[in-house]
Parts: C-alpha cells; sequence; structure tokens
C-alpha cells in the first residue's frame, strides 16, 4: 500500500459524532457512508473532497463506503456521466468493493413506501399546478394554505397514485405529496412533494416510470436501504434534515444518521455543475476534461496527481461554515508529489540557436544527467551533446542588465550536465532580431566544473539542435482572472472573468531524445520550466503534447514565509 495520506488525524466534529456514536454502540459499531453523485456532470474538486472524507471516514474507522448514484432526475442525466464518475473516484484511489448502488433500482421500494404513507394518511394526491404550490406555499413569515387536495380519502389516494404511475396523466398533473404541517417555520415541511410525472426516459430504467422520486423524498430511503450509518452531505441540507428524519420515522424503518458539512470553493474557478456545463456548451473550453477545468477528469488531463488531490481534500478539512479555500495550496500539494516523483527532462519552448564553434561538426556525445535529485532510485540517462544546440532565448540578453546572470556576450555560463560556454558573437538577421549565437566551448568543464575552480554565475537548459524532438507544449493557466468570478458582481456574468490567457500554445518547442517513447500521463519536471504531463492527444496527433501542469514557483509557500515574517 502506497503512502495514501488520507487519514484524518485530526479530530473534527463528523469523527466526534461518529466517536461517540461508537461509544454508545448507536449502529451496533459499525461505520457505513456513501458517495452519493447525481449523474448530471463530471465530477469537480469539491466532489473529490468529499470521496476523500467518505471513502477516508470508512478506512480510517474500519468500515465500509459505497458508490451510489442518485439517479432520480431522468432529464439530466446520461450514461456518459455514470461513467465518468465511475472512473474518477477510481482513480482517485478508492475501491466501493462490490457496493456500486443506482438509486434507480430502489424505485420499486420507493413506490411501496409511498403507498405505505398513503395508507396511514400521511401522503396525498395533488392536483395544484406547480404555479398554485408554489403559491400557497406561503413564505418565511406568511404560513402556508393547505391544498384542496389534503383531505382526500386513503382510498382514493391510492387509487389516484396507482393511476399516476400507469401512465394516464399528463406531466405536472398531479403530485405526491407529504401530509405534514403547512404552517411549518420550515418551509420543507410545508407538504413537499414526493412524485412528480414525467413521462421521460431513464437511462437506466428506460420508459418502465413515468412518475419520478424527489431528492428528499429518495435520499433517506436509500441511505435506509443500504444500512449507511452516517450519510454526510453538505451544508444546504441542514434544513431538509428534519424532512429526511420525519420520512423515516413515519415509514418506522431504519434510520441513519445525516450530517452536514460545509461545501469546499475554490478560488480562481467555480465549482457548479451547471456553471461547468455553460463552460462546456459554450465552447469555452474544450471539454469536460479541458485541462483547465476543476472536474477531476481535467485535473487528471493537466498532470495533477490522485495523491495530491487527497492530501488537499484532507489539508482543507471539514468545516460547518463555508469558506474559499485557496488554489496555491492545491498546487502546492501538487508540487510536492511531482517534486518527488517526476523525473526531470530538459526542454526548450523558445527556442533560440546556439553554434559552439571549437566543436566537431558531426560529433555527438552522451553526457550523463541525474533523473531525479529526490530520488536515487530514479538513475541516470544519457542526454547527447553535439555542436548546434537549443537554449531558452530568455536565456540570452544583448545587453544584460546587472543582476543577470544568464548568457550575454563575452559571459561564461554553465550548460546544465555539459560545458561552460562562452558567446563571442551574436548573429542578427535585417530587422536586427538575434537569430543565433556563436560560442566557444571549454572541453575541461565536461560535466559542468572546471578544473582550475572558476566558477560560472548562471547555469541554463538546452537541448540538441540535431538530436532532440519537437513536441507542442500547451502553458495553462488559470481558469479566471477574478479570485471569486462566480461571486455576485453588480449582476455580471462569471463567463465575463474567464482570463484570457489560461491557454498559450508553443508548437515549436524542442525536447531531449530520452522522451520518444512516453505515454500519455507521464509527468516530468522541465528543469527549470515547470511540471508537465503528457497529453492524451499526443497518441492520435503523431504529435508529442505536453501540458503544463504547474511552474515551478510556490506561491503558497511564499505566503506561508511571508506571513511568518
Ligand atoms: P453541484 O452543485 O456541483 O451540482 P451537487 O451537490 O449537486 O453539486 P451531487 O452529485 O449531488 O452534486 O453531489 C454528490 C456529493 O458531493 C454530495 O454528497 C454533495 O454534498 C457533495 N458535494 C458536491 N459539491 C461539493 C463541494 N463543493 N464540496 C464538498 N462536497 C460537495
Ligand atoms: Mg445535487
Amino acid at each position: 500500500m502506497d503512502n495514501r495520506n488520507t487519514e484524518i488525524k485530526r479530530s473534527n466534529f463528523i469523527k466526534d459524532i461518529i466517536d461517540d456514536d461508537l461509544k454508545t454502540g448507536k449502529y451496533g459499531g459499525r461505520v457505513h457512508t456513501r458517495f452519493p453523485p447525481e449523474p448530471n456532470g463530471f465530477l469537480h474538486v469539491g466532489h473529490a473532497m468529499s470521496i476523500t472524507l467518505n471513502f477516508s471516514l470508512a478506512e480510517e474507522y474500519g468500515g465500509k463506503c459505497n458508490l451510489r448514484f442518485d439517479d432520480t432526475n431522468p432529464t439530466k442525466e446520461e450514461d456518459l456521466y455514470v461513467q465518468s464518475i465511475i472512473d474518477n473516484v477510481k482513480w482517485l484511489g478508492f475501491d466501493w468493493e462490490d457496493r456500486l448502488f443506482f438509486a434507480s433500482d430502489y424505485f420499486e421500494q420507493f413506490y411501496e413506501y409511498a403507498v405505505q404513507l398513503i395508507k396511514k394518511g400521511k401522503a396525498y394526491v395533488c392536483d395544484l399546478t406547480a404555479d398554485e404550490i408554489r403559491e400557497y406555499r406561503g413564505t418565511l413569515t406568511k404560513p402556508g394554505i393547505n391544498s384542496p387536495y389534503r383531505e382526500r380519502s386513503a382510498d382514493e389516494n391510492l387509487d389516484l397514485f396507482e393511476r399516476m404511475k400507469n401512465g394516464e396523466f399528463s406531466d405536472g398533473a398531479r403530485t405526491l405529496r407529504a401530509r405534514i404541517d403547512m404552517s411549518s417555520s420550515n418551509l420543507n415541511m410545508r407538504d413537499p412533494i414526493m412524485y412528480r410525472i414525467l413521462h421521460a426516459t431513464h437511462h437506466n430504467t428506460g420508459d418502465k416510470w413515468c412518475i419520478y422520486p424527489l431528492y428528499d423524498w429518495a435520499h433517506g430511503l436509500e441511505d435506509s436501504i443500504e444500512g449507511i450509518t452516517h450519510s454526510i452531505c453538505t451544508l444546504e441540507f441542514e434544513d431538509h434534515r428534519p424532512l429526511y428524519d420525519w420520512f423515516l420515522d413515519e415509514l418506522d424503518i431504519y434510520h441513519p444518521q445525516q450530517i452536514e458539512f460545509a461545501r469546499l470553493n475554490l478560488n480562481y474557478t467555480i465549482t457548479s455543475k451547471r456553471k461547468l456545463l455553460e463552460l462546456v456548451n459554450g465552447g469555452h473550453v474544450s471539454g469536460w476534461d479541458d485541462p483547465r477545468m476543476p472536474t477531476l477528469s481535467g485535473m487528471r488531463r493537466r498532470g495533477y496527481t490522485p495523491n495530491a488531490i487527497r492530501k488537499f481534500s484532507t489539508a482543507v478539512g471539514v468545516a460547518k461554515r463555508n469558506k474559499i479555500a485557496e488554489i496555491d495550496l492545491l498546487e502546492y500539494y501538487v508540487r510536492e508529489d511531482l517534486n518527488k516523483n517526476a523525473e526531470r527532462r530538459m526542454a526548450v519552448l523558445d527556442p533560440l540557436k546556439v553554434i559552439i564553434t571549437n566543436y566537431p561538426d558531426d560529433k555527438v556525445e552522451d553526457l550523463e544527467a541525474i533523473n531525479n535529485p529526490e530520488d536515487e532510485t530514479a538513475g541516470k540517462r544519457k542526454i547527447p551533446f553535439t555542436k548546434e544546440l537549443f537554449i531558452e532565448r530568455s536565456d540570452f540578453i544583448d545587453d544584460p542588465p546587472k543582476k543577470f546572470f544568464r548568457l550575454a556576450p563575452g559571459r561564461e555560463v554553465r550548460l546544465r550536465y555539459a560545458y561552460f560556454i562562452t558567446c563571442n558573437d551574436v548573429i542578427k538577421n535585417d530587422k536586427g532580431e538575434i537569430i543565433e549565437l556563436h560560442c566557444t566551448y571549454d572541453p575541461l568543464t565536461r560535466g559542468g566544473s572546471a578544473p582550475d575552480g572558476r566558477k560560472v554565475r548562471g547555469t541554463i537548459h538546452w537541448v540538441s539542435a540535431k538530436e532532440s524532438i519537437k513536441a507542442e507544449v500547451r502553458l495553462y493557466d488559470r481558469l479566471f482572472s477574478h479570485p471569486n468570478p462566480a461571486g455576485d458582481k453588480d449582476g455580471r456574468d462569471f463567463k465575463e472573468f474567464l482570463n484570457p490567457e489560461s491557454l498559450i500554445i508553443k508548437r515549436n518547442c524542442y525536447i531531449e531524445p530520452s522522451l520518444k517513447d512516453v505515454n500519455p500521463e507521464d509527468k516530468f519536471q522541465f528543469e527549470r520550466i515547470g511540471y508537465f504531463c503528457v497529453d492524451i492527444d499526443s497518441s492520435t496527433s503523431g504529435n508529442l503534447i505536453f501540458n503544463r501542469t504547474a511552474t515551478l514557483r510556490d506561491t503558497w509557500a511564499k505566503i506561508k514565509n511571508s506571513s511568518k515574517s
């Protein structure tokens, strides 16, 4: 087992509740959680936190965690989403064993439970329209008004409900409602709708049903059927808990405990499936798995690792108040993981040709480079050195400022893992643009140090012009330029805050030849540039494509240090 780092060591209020329940034997010592996504979009970083929380709690207490699709709404749900969610949870490193469930598999059971409530006089068929129901419902300051259909007899309700199921009525013509209290201070308790009529094809049950249960009715039943002990959900369901409890109590069936925690929000991005779908449909991104998306598929394609995402999810912790986490913290864990595990390579993204005038024309010399200074077992590799090289354009300045220690006319620098070189001539074209540098190398400095002890201030990366491979590099940055794009900004749409520079494509990059046989998702640090991941498109485009996962600049560590001083 790898070092999973998912253990929620710090105590938190959810663990306190579980600890108490274990002490009192409330659930016979069992801990059984679930992750219950609705398959109406791809999972995002907020879901990652919920997944990590639920599966880690189960792991830590020696319990179980189910993966359950809360697929009660046929109009927005698709198999594509089901598959992506299964893949994502697996990729994140969690295992539901044989406990993959669909709420839609329980539709028959839900129906029977509804019949029980009708027989008890606790549910009724209502003929009010959606608008009328809203009107009758009242407001926070105004009590609701009883539906004129509230006093129907159980027999009449049973008959109408069965006919609803049999498809005798059109969409929206009738509903089944719980009979609770129209003057309750909690609006959720004012005779909430349990079933609506919807003649729609369901991704799992096809055309078998034309009545569909609403979330509040279905969710507690799903938890109860599966023997969940702690049903963890986000804060917006706090006001729904009395209803969750009411249904289970009225049916007198096994009763899990609902516990709410604050949703995870992340700055510079959005965590709402609806808004993410808007970005996909509007062509603002290339798809749900665009590497700029905060989706698990997007983060995966970007090069984020499951380990980093789990660590981040654990680090932000569970809270009772909504807050916005820093994307810098997520990137910190990504860098920490990649620093340990990604091999180093050299790549030049913005090439400037260097000719070593005193180097033999056709010679190819293999120099040795360390794959990962953080991991000895990663070993070494060979990089070819030749007369013509590429260096990064930004590593040369014709007329350098005082503090510039890289290459300049008359300056000597170290080529990483190679030699000291000195720049003698700067070749320009008619327009005055630098097209080539003529340098000499010192053969005695092989490996990067001089026998006479002379020092150079700068070390730059390079690749052989002849032996390197051309590649495309996609430089990704934050999707939004505003820290809180979804926040209300005088009614401005969140899409107005999209960062126009979130993707810069460089098609003329050169990478060292050891990268020839890489596979999609392989991850590297390009020395001095950043972390990069081989894009999935590489396998179809006949061209190597690398996505920038992160720069090397660790803003989180900087923030931490500056707040200390
Ligand atoms: P969205 O608002 O993005 O559509 P949702 O809550 O409707 O999210 P579900 O598929 O219903 O999405 O969520 C599955 C589980 O993930 C639920 O238990 C939900 O509470 C949890 N979850 C969703 N978003 C977040 C978030 N931002 N932070 C933590 N947990 C979340
Ligand atoms: Mg939802």
